[in-house]
């Protein structure tokens, strides 16, 4: 699967959002949207006001870079989006938080989207008995995700849930048993469970045009 290997902190910087791309760095001074108070570039370009469409724009750059998307795979979440009832733009971050890769995140058995993605890519979580290495897997409720045994003690797991415990940041749609490493969908996601941060509609009518 084709992926961004740039540097991170850019992409934070260039949507002046702070994306929590790199885990537990992102809670700390060394967050370089904390110093670095404009957008990357040369100070010229950083003026220029945006116009709807570059509104539009930098608003689905910031959703599909929160999920570490690329723009052929978020263009499909967008589409099958428009594929579902209901609201487009609420549909597609209901998608996009189905992921398999964004609820082990979620869960908090991995501190960025980039570590879960890697975690199942790699084979380490189980879905209701059977391995799934697919980070698009689109889960459903009453799912149960598993951290496969051999990696439960892993250091960086330990540390990724220890974040998590600290922040306090596992979602109301999920359960978690840290102690077992596993954790249940309990209901599918809303809007009000995402964060408010992202404006959808944007991108909806930047896809209109
Ligand atoms: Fe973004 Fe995290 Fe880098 Fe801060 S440390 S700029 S939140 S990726």
């Amino acid at each position: 699967m084709a992926k961004y290997t740039g540097p991170l902190c850019k992409l934070c910087r260039r949507e002046m959002t702070p994306l929590m791309l790199k885990g537990r760095r992102c809670l700390t001074d060394k967050c370089a949207i904390k110093h670095k108070k404009y957008p990357p570039g040369p100070p010229k370009k950083r003026r220029i006001k945006l116009s709807d469409y570059g509104v539009q724009l930098r608003e689905k750059q910031k959703i599909k870079r929160s999920y570490m998307l690329l723009e052929t795979q978020f263009k499909r979440v967008f589409e099958e989006a428009t594929r579902l009832k209901g609201v487009t733009g609420e549909n597609m971050l209901v998608l996009l938080e189905r992921r398999l890769d964004n609820v082990v995140y979620r869960m908090g058995f991995a501190s960025s989207r980039l570590q879960s993605r890697q975690l199942v890519q790699h084979g380490h979580v189980i879905i209701n008995g059977n391995r799934v290495d697919i980070p698009s897997y689109q889960v459903k409720v009453n799912d149960t995700v598993e951290i496969k045994e051999d990696y439960k003690n892993n250091a960086i797991l330990e540390d990724a849930i220890k974040l998590s415990k600290a922040v306090g940041s596992v979602p109301q749609w999920v359960e978690v048993d840290y102690e077992k490493r596993n954790g249940k969908i309990i209901r599918l996601p809303e809007r009000k469970d995402i964060e408010p941060i992202f404006n959808e509609q944007a991108v909806v009518e930047l896809y209109s045009k």
